[in-house]
């Protein structure tokens, strides 16, 4: 089945069957567009006659899918995009199955100017000063910009400094040319890589194929999977890049030279228990062995050793007024050596954001997390990674994110109440095999949103991996968010 799918993936890419005779044959059409579609209480706001100037900061998938939603929403609507990267809508999503060699990054890379939206201002510049009492912001190259309304759509940056031994890596964008230069001269290399930023991607396939052969050498090697201790964006890459390092060896036949473990500072597999359950099973059938709670501290990337401490809860003495144990911290530190290194970075919101008035003590910008709004200033919304909402910094839930948003920026423009909710709705296609996914919809449970509920699309059992969804995966979610959301139609 597997050498059918890589073979199915080279006939698309070679372009010898059509997208639309694809997804006829997979009967597939549609099915992107009905994810998540019962799950959020909006609609589309109709043509409105709203005035004022709408200044959005970041033009990545959140704030060019607003963009363009806006331009249908407003007649003569007035909307500006602040936004430095010339390539700043290339599709992350797809830098899982470049790591992995099943997708090239030429495939991955879009030009921002190809989407912009007709009749949106575009400004190829940072923000970096904001003064939301004055309605302003000022860029890097010294315009004082004023606006009406603003959105904050930044996203985040991969923080890989905060660990020790890779200070001079630094702060990343996923997809800036200068940062990945940066990066590469560490990482990418010595069996240490990352797709969390494009040309990341690309090296970490370089990096699995050696891997892969040292194994198949008769080498006896260990891979590492850290999870970071921050909110990270697409909370199942790690897992994906498990199952794909597995899928690799098996098919070299030399899954039994390699150790392999997965390693989180979480608790858990999954937020949902019947996914949880779902990935333990894969973990076990494949010989992959699980550690929670421990925090990556320190990479020595010339040994070949990533450093952890490990935390956990002891009960300490009786406490007879509150009577309970005194709950006490332990700590460890636990060294692990590796052959194979996949990092997902600590990440966090832009410092320019994050330490300004429209950030919080966390840095991540406080919303209210139904309605889109800024915690402190009426006349400013904010969506995407860089929000302070519980559960996905994904695509997906930015995806339900926008819609809410602009209904609900239109509702204030025009002095109405906001009506539009966002229910936390958020999707991970989980790569199980080359070949299969399990679609873990989820969205917050309504009884206690820092929990989560399982929210399925489709009638099928969202907890089972299917190869029908790897379709859905490698062939319809790209072009649903490039054609369908980032014209603000999906
Ligand atoms: C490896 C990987 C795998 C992923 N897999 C999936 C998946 O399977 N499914 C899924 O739904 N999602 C996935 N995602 C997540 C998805 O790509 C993000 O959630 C999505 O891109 C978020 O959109 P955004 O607009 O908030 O951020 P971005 O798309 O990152 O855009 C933010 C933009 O803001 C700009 N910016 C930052 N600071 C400033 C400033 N001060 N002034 C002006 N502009 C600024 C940046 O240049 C950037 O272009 C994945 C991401 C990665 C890295």
């Amino acid at each position: 089945m597997k050498n059918e799918i890589l073979e199915m993936e080279a006939i698309l890419s070679e372009g010898k069957m059509s997208r639309r005779d694809a997804m006829k044959v997979f009967g597939l059409g549609g099915a992107g567009i009905m994810m998540g579609s019962g799950t959020v209480t909006q609609a589309v706001a109709s043509s409105s006659a709203a005035k004022g100037k709408i200044v959005i900061v970041g033009g990545g998938l959140a704030g060019v899918a607003t963009a363009a939603l806006l331009m249908r929403s407003i007649d003569n609507a007035d909307v500006t995009i602040i936004e430095p990267n010339p390539k700043s809508v290339s599709y992350q999503p797809g830098q899982t199955l470049v790591g992995s060699g099943v997708w090239k990054a030429e495939d991955l890379a879009y030009n921002t100017a190809d989407f912009m939206p007709d009749g949106v201002k575009w400004i190829h510049e940072k923000a970096v000063e904001f003064n939301p009492e004055a309605n302003t912001l000022k860029t890097d190259k010294g315009q004082l910009i004023k606006y009406d309304y603003l959105i904050v759509a930044a996203g985040l940056v991969l923080d890989f400094g905060a660990i020790k031994g890779l200070e001079e890596v630094g702060e990343v964008y996923s997809l800036d040319a200068a940062d990945a230069a940066r990066a590469k001269k560490i990482l990418g290399k010595n069996g240490l890589c990352s797709i969390y930023f494009a040309e990341g991607a690309v090296d970490t396939w370089t990096e699995m194929q050696a891997f892969v052969a040292a194994a198949k050498s008769g080498k006896k090697v260990k891979a590492l999977f850290p999870e970071p201790h921050t909110p990270f964006k697409c909370g199942g890459a790690q897992k994906k890049m498990v199952n794909l390092t597995n899928a690799r060896l098996v098919e070299a036949g030399a899954r039994a030279n390699a150790e392999m473990a997965f390693v989180t500072n979480g608790k858990k597999l999954f937020g949902v228990k019947a996914y949880a359950d779902s990935i333990a099973g894969q973990m076990k059938d494949r010989n992959v062995s699980t550690a929670f709670e421990h925090k990556l501290i320190a990479i020595d990337t010339a040994k070949k050793v990533a450093t952890f401490e490990k935390h956990w809860e002891e009960k300490g003495a009786w406490d007879p007024l509150l009577e309970e144990y005194a709950m006490v911290e332990k700590k460890e530190v636990v060294e692990m050596p590796y052959d194979f290194c996949h990092l997902i970075p600590p990440q966090k919101a832009p410092k320019e954001i994050a330490k300004s008035p429209l950030g919080s003590e966390k840095g991540w910008v406080p919303v209210n997390k139904e309605t889109m709004q800024h915690a402190k200033f009426p006349n400013v919304f904010a969506l995407g990674d860089i929000v302070a909402v519980p559960l996905g910094k994904t695509g997906g839930s930015a995806r339900k994110q926008y819609r809410v948003l602009v209904e609900n920026l239109v509702a204030t423009m025009e002095k109405k109440p906001l009506v539009a909710k966002y229910d936390g709705y958020t999707v991970c296609p989980l790569i199980t095999d080359i070949g299969e996914v399990m679609l873990a919809e989820f969205k917050w449970d309504p009884k206690d949103d820092s929990k989560a509920v399982a929210a399925p699309s489709f009638p099928l059992d969202p907890a089972k991996p299917r190869w029908v969804y790897w379709f859905l995966k490698t062939r319809l979610l790209k072009p649903m968010t490039m054609y369908g959301m980032l014209a603000g139609r999906a």
